[in-house]
């Protein structure tokens, strides 16, 4: 690579848009003479001739004649320097380049290419010439330094022909123009201190639309369909402003005019030149308007719009082309749309863990794009850690910091660490960069507050609006200051677990003071300690106590005023979590859970549940008009009926039974989450035998049941499954016998292979009044029916059909699974006993029967027969 530093690019390119070729002079300034060869990169140019310049003053210095050494696999070109050549200043390269020609879409469009259009009004083909730098494609412009430790200067002069109406653009204003002989020379005003991957200029019949900002020129150049571009030069004045004046307040935008260029083609959409953004002609022009379309236009605008200030005035080296995507991305939407900029937070559960790592040896590829440079996971979460940041640290103390180290480097590029270490907050960025699989835990306990695991300072964002170190909180403050909540949004970054009951009674007393989010960020804790038993924290009394609490305080704020779905979403994710704390009180034989916990909670479900019900049905007479209410409201209520165990439920539930399986006429339809708990309840609760027969029948004939139905989002296979589920809810003994009986006289014609397992999964619930389990049940019935079903396979009887066949196997593996962890003793006699009685050939004929179905996942008994009798 190269061994000199480059100060400043002085470019002349004489661009024909009619020609395939350019011609280019450039004299490259170094910062200090060089004292050895020579190196540039250049890709597909023809260099012609070269000079060294010297301080001293040579007139007609003639050109170099030393040979000069072409590396094509390395898109090198050595220059040799001589130890008397001292003193070089800058050298002179005359070159000869390609101009691409591109005609369709996809075609890799980097270095200098041209495209043709139309001219409407004439008819006439003429060409626009346009560049793409990015990320390494300057080297087909001009001989440059790939690996250049600082920024650069260019000076560019653009020579063109004269005879057509051409304009070129490029990244400053142009500073003069002159016409020699048939060409017209316009020369730019020199640059500040740049990547020379945002240099660029495009050269053709161009019109333009002008807008002002503070005086400072916004144009909107295209090639056709000027008149399009309205909607996109008001877009580009409205984020220009925002970004000027609200956002980068204090820190200048560097040049003195910024400019958009529509491109017909370009592979990766937009390119942030600086000064001079080339962009695809379909994101920013617009014949008629279309609201979604100007969204995205806005967001690309203000996007491309960011990277002039962070990116292009203050800059990242092409490794760190994920921070800088990511803080245009979270910028501009911070300025067009903030609730949005906001709504980040479910992602960072996903991306929790992922760390961030730079690319190494990024200039391996010369021909990869911008968009190769860009890892997709990095920058999304590159977004979330500065959002997050952001939110713990202000905004303003993100931009003081960008300006203080603008200010330290304009002339070298800067890491994102620096960014954050400016801000005093590197060692919270390394944490979230590096991600991490272990979960940290604020706990508040009842006599400290801990986070666990120790040693990371994360910023608390506390309920009233201060952020606040972890180690300048302690409990007594954050008790007598009722502070409550510690994070705003943010779900996955850190958990927060309540052991402290005065926090737990001050966080409910002041929860009608939160909005949803914040509720949904404690509720999704609560889930994370409680429903989902993720974590190792050990969980209390106290944990129970807080969504306990909860649902009172949601019943007592639905009661007080007239009623609002706010809390819907609230109640729909608490309600799992409190029936998952039911299950759990009752598998630790708690059943009096009003007593255990000294909390009246079945009283204030059952007072929720009546709120509910009347948002349904205007009086009791269960008249469906469910169009009328909520979605969300008949979620609520199918997750209230399973906790509820009162008349007055079994009332709702039997009503919406009795309508859905008598087709008794309604005014709208039943929606699908009120069926399958209805379904339960009153399966729990079946009593006549024709009930069973009916429920069965259901079953048997779901399509005619369908149509009572809102099932616009369920099948009538997932329909089936609801019913065939409820049935292992079943908790009298008698009852499961008569739906057992019915299932082996319908085991020949009906398929209950996907059935079966549902059925048989819940083989642990104990039936009322018995000390019999379900699988116990189910066993009695498979071996006394294994005989016959052995035999009727035998013998080929007519009865046994293939479904036969099918169940058999099913029902085997299904009851064999349940029986083989508890009663392994059992199932052995049994299987001895039989082979005794019909050969070990009956066990293969079992087999041979499974080699008819397709492979099952669950192949327990197969398993369990071949390592027990080495088959
Ligand atoms: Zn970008």
């Amino acid at each position: 690579m190269s061994n000199v530093v480059v100060d400043k690019y002085d470019l002349q390119l004489i661009v024909d848009p009619k020609k395939n070729e350019f011609d280019g002079l450039v004299t490259i300034y170094f910062e200090h003479p060089p004292c050895s060869d020579i190196t540039l990169n250049s890709q597909g140019l023809k260099i012609e001739q070269y000079q060294y310049n010297t301080s001293k003053e040579k007139k007609d210095t003639p050109p170099n004649k030393a040979k000069f050494f072409v590396d094509k696999t390395q898109r090198t070109v050595t220059f040799p320097v001589k130890s008397f050549d001292d003193d070089i200043k800058s050298m002179t390269i005359v070159y000869r380049g390609p101009i691409d020609y591109i005609n369709k879409p996809g075609m890799k469009t980097q270095g200098i290419f041209k495209t043709n259009i139309l001219d409407n009004k004439t008819n006439k083909q003429t060409f626009f010439v346009s560049t793409n730098c990015q990320p390494f494609s300057y080297i087909k412009l001009f001989p440059g330094v790939l690996n250049n430790p600082q920024k650069v200067k260019f000076d560019f002069t653009l020579v063109y022909p004269s005879n057509e109406d051409y304009k070129a653009v490029s990244n400053t204003e142009i500073i003069e123009k002159s016409v020699v002989d048939n060409n017209i020379m316009v020369k730019f005003a020199e640059t500040p201190y740049m990547l020379p991957s945002v240099f660029g200029f495009c050269l053709g019949k161009l019109e333009f639309l002008e807008t002002f900002v503070d005086e400072m020129p916004l144009r909107l150049y295209t090639p056709c369909n000027v008149e399009e571009g309205a909607f996109c030069i008001d877009a580009m004045k409205e984020c220009f402003m925002k970004l000027k004046t609200i956002f980068f307040k204090g820190f200048e935008y560097p040049l003195k005019k910024l400019d958009f260029v529509a491109l017909p083609f370009l592979h990766c959409y937009a390119t942030e030149n600086f000064g001079m953004v080339s962009i695809m002609a379909n994101n920013i022009l617009m014949k008629n308007y279309d609201e979604s379309m100007h969204k995205t236009m806005k967001i690309i605008i203000a996007h491309e719009m960011v990277h002039q200030w962070v990116g292009n005035r203050l800059s990242f080296k092409q490794e760190h082309t994920w921070f800088n995507e990511s803080f245009a991305t979270f910028a501009a939407m911070k300025v067009l749309y903030p609730q949005e900029a906001e709504d980040y937070d479910l992602v960072v559960d996903k991306l929790y863990n992922h760390q961030i790592k730079e690319k190494e040896n990024v200039m391996q590829d010369l021909d990869a794009s911008s968009f190769d440079m860009l890892e997709h996971d990095n920058y999304t979460k590159g977004v979330l850690i500065i959002r997050y940041i952001v939110e713990a640290y202000g905004m303003d103390k993100l931009i003081n910091a960008i300006v203080s180290l603008d200010k330290k480097n304009t002339q070298s590029c800067v890491e994102p660490d620096d960014i954050f270490l400016e801000m005093g907050c590197l060692d919270l960025y390394l944490l979230l960069k590096n991600g991490t699989n272990e979960r940290m835990v604020l706990s508040i306990n009842e006599d400290n507050i801990d986070m666990i695991p120790k040693g990371i300072n994360i910023p608390l964002l506390l309920n009233n609006d201060e952020v606040c170190d972890l180690d300048m909180l302690d409990l007594p403050t954050c008790i007598s200051k009722n502070i409550v909540s510690f994070k705003r949004g943010n779900y996955g970054l850190f958990r927060v677990h309540y052991n402290n009951s005065t926090v737990i009674n001050n966080l409910i007393n002041s929860m009608d003071s939160f909005n949803e989010l914040e509720i949904l960020s404690i509720l999704d804790d609560l889930k994370f300690f409680i429903g989902d038993y993720k974590s190792d924290v050990i969980i209390g009394k106290n944990d129970l106590l807080l969504p306990f609490l909860m649902i009172e305080k949601f019943s007592m704020l639905l009661r007080e005023d007239e009623f609002i779905a706010d809390y819907n979403e609230c109640l729909i994710t608490l309600l799992p979590i409190i029936q998952s704390v039911f299950t759990n009180l009752h598998s630790h034989d708690v059943h009096d859970i009003n007593t255990f916990m000294n909390i009246p909670i079945k009283k204030t479900i059952l007072a929720l549940f009546k709120t509910f019900k009347n948002q349904v049905f205007k009086d009791d007479k269960f008249v469906f008009d469910f169009k009328k209410c909520a979605p969300s409201n008949y979620t609520v209520m199918s997750q209230l009926l399973p906790l509820i165990n009162e008349d007055e439920v079994d009332e709702f539930t039997s009503s919406i039974f009795k309508t859905w399986s008598t087709g008794r006429p309604i005014k709208s339809k039943i929606p699908i989450e009120l069926i399958y708990p209805s379904l339960l309840t009153h399966v729990e609760k079946i009593n006549q035998t024709k009930d069973w027969k009916k429920v069965y029948q259901m079953f048997l004939k779901t399509q005619n049941y369908m149509s009572i139905l809102d099932t616009s989002n369920v099948s009538v296979e997932d329909f089936q499954n609801y019913i065939f589920a409820s049935f292992k809810e079943v908790s009298e003994e008698l009852y499961m016998r008569r739906l057992l009986e019915y299932i082996f006289e319908n085991f020949y014609e009906v398929d209950l292979t996907h059935k079966l397992s549902l059925l048989l999964s819940n083989g642990n619930k104990q039936f009322n009044n018995s000390e019999l389990k379900h699988k116990d049940l189910f066993w009695e019935y498979y071996v006394k029916h294994f005989d016959k079903f052995i035999m009727e396979m035998r013998t080929k009887q007519k009865k046994w059909t293939n479904v036969a066949s099918n169940n058999f196997i099913e029902l085997s593996q299904s009851t064999f699974g349940s029986m083989i962890d508890t009663n392994i003793n059992e199932v052995e006699q049994f299987v001895a006993l039989k082979e005794s009685k019909y050969g070990k050939s009956m066990i293969s004929e079992v087999l041979d029967l499974k080699k008819k179905m397709h492979a099952k996942n669950n192949q327990i008994y197969v398993v369990y027969l071949s390592d027990k009798y080495d088959m």
